[in-house]
This record gives C-alpha cells, sequence and structure tokens, in this order.
C-alpha cells in the first residue's frame, strides 16, 4: 500500500534528529517517509546534546550535515533552523558568565546563524526565544533582549524565526507580534513553535501557530482554519520515549484526517506546501 497516494508534501515543521542519543537522521527519515512524510525542517538541538556545551556555533554545522545526510540518503527533504536555545543561555549564567557575557556570547552564536542563512545553508532562525521555566526578571530581560536580537538578524534576512517560549496564550502571542511590529517584522514569518490551536487572527495576532500533532489539538486548529503549520518536536532521544510526539505523527495524522474527511485534499496541501513554501521560501516538491 502507497501511504501518500497524492504525493502531499507532508512537512513536520520541527524535528530533532540526533545520532548521538538517538537513531539518528537517516533511520529518522526513512520511517517518516514509509508512513508519508516528505519534508522535514530541522531545528539544531542544544550544544550540550552533543556532548560539547556551549558549542553553539558546532551543533548548528551539526544539524546543516544531518539535512545533507538525509537528503542523500533517502527521499526526504530536509532543511535546518539554526539557533540558540533559550535554555543555553539559562546555562551560560549558571556557569558562572556574567549577564553581560553571556549575552554577548549568545549573539555571536546568532551571528554565526545569520551567516548560515545567507549562504542559504539554513532556511532559518530558531528555536530562540524564552524559557519555559521560571526565570529571575533580570534573566527575562535579557533572554527578550536575545529573542528581540534574532528577530532584527532574520528581518534582516527576510527568513523566518522559530520561537520557543513558556507556554503561550493570546496574551503571549500578542506580545510577540509586538516585538515583531516594533521592527516591522513581517509577522506571518515569525513561527510559534509547540503551539496550541490558536489559529483565528485575534488567537495568534498575525504569527503563524505549528500547532503539536495531537489529534484533539490538529482537529480544534482544522475547525477554525488552514493557516497553520504540523509539528511533533520528537528528540530523537532513546532515554526520553514519549517525552513528546512521536517522528510518525505528522504523516499519519495528516492521512487518517484526510481519510476521515476532516481534512479536505485542499486543507492538506495549504498546510504542507502553499504554507510552508510562502513562510520559508522554499520548494517542497519531490523531485
Ligand atoms: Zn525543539
Amino acid at each position: 500500500m502507497i501511504a501518500n497516494p497524492l504525493e502531499i508534501p507532508i512537512t513536520d515543521n520541527h524535528i530533532h534528529v540526533d545520532h548521538i542519543n538517538g537513531i539518528g537522521p537517516v533511520k529518522v527519515a526513512k520511517q517518516f517517509y514509509n508512513v508519508g512524510g516528505r519534508v522535514m525542517i530541522i531545528p539544531n538541538k542544544p550544544s550540550w546534546s552533543m556532548g560539547e556545551t556551549f558549542e553553539f556555533e558546532k551543533a548548528m554545522d551539526l544539524v546543516i550535515s544531518y539535512c545533507h545526510e538525509i537528503t542523500q540518503n533517502t527521499k526526504v527533504k530536509a532543511f535546518p533552523v539554526v539557533g540558540v536555545h533559550p535554555a543555553e543561555f539559562s546555562k551560560l549564567i549558571e556557569s558562572g558568565k556574567s549577564l553581560e557575557d553571556s549575552y554577548k556570547r549568545v549573539k555571536k552564536a546568532l551571528d554565526y546563524g545569520k551567516k548560515l542563512v545567507e549562504e542559504k545553508k539554513a532556511v532559518g532562525i530558531g528555536e530562540i526565544g524564552r524559557p519555559h521555566y521560571e526565570v529571575n526578571g533580570e534573566e527575562m530581560n535579557y533572554q527578550n533582549k536575545i529573542l528581540k536580537y534574532g528577530l532584527r538578524l532574520a528581518k534582516e534576512l527576510d527568513c523566518p524565526v522559530q520561537l520557543h517560549t513558556e507556554s503561550a496564550e493570546e496574551e503571549q502571542f500578542k506580545e510577540f507580534a509586538s516585538f515583531a511590529d516594533e521592527i516591522n517584522f513581517n509577522k506571518k514569518k515569525l513561527i510559534k513553535h509547540y503551539s496550541g490551536p490558536y489559529i483565528l487572527e485575534e488567537e495568534n495576532f498575525g504569527l503563524t501557530p505549528s500547532v503539536m500533532s495531537g489529534k484533539d489539538n490538529i482537529k480544534k486548529a482544522i475547525a477554525k482554519g488552514d493557516n497553520f503549520l504540523m509539528e511533533t518536536d520528537y528528540l530523537d532521544e532513546l532515554s526520553r520515549p514519549g517525552a513528546v510526539l512521536g517522528l510518525k505523527t505528522v504523516p499519519k495524522r495528516t492521512l487518517d484526517f484526510l481519510n476521515k474527511g476532516i481534512f479536505t485534499e485542499e486543507d492538506a496541501f495549504k498546510i504542507h506546501k502553499d504554507n510552508i513554501e510562502s513562510i520559508y521560501g522554499i520548494n517542497t516538491e519531490i523531485d
């Protein structure tokens, strides 16, 4: 049986691969392809997952090489997104560095990420943003400064940003939208990773939600519109099975919802092709 007879470019907008702690890029991509997946947008993992804490640039280079491996060895198209996870900043401070020095270090890494996007080695900046755990006000100020710095770089490049933040509702979407508006950044290209079904303009304030692809979430999302992306945040870490959604979730959900008439064909192409291509400026076509 062909899993994806219409060849919809089914895209997981936030999926990780890790050959050190997980099954690695090629195995992930093959399993993803076999259930109908076609495109993977892959943000680099934090530096410590390589066992080389604070080697931010190396973590970015690594995800780029993972994407090459996938594209060369499988029929999946893989595109890297490069950034510095907000928890890296917390770790820099914990290591004894001052807030200002930590900020400088992260900025330098983001500048490197900018260069990678400029050279077309990566398609966006992320995940950057704010920690999902409590931090003090001083740190939070700096986390916001980093977020805004990343946004400015993306504005210069006209590339998308994947935001990692505390769990976001309308209030947070509104705040992030205001950050984008301050510099006239195209809010469609500001992607809220790990999003709930905040699909309506009055819920997301113009940002693009990358919706976690659990059944209920996607059902609620599609009932309101098709202006969203789908993701799993799969970690590819054997020691943390079930921490997030499995790598097959996006293709399986999409094809199941098509079968059940919850998605129309048009919905599926809008979510996986039109939205992805217009936000990232990439071609999802399988060649
Ligand atoms: Zn992630």
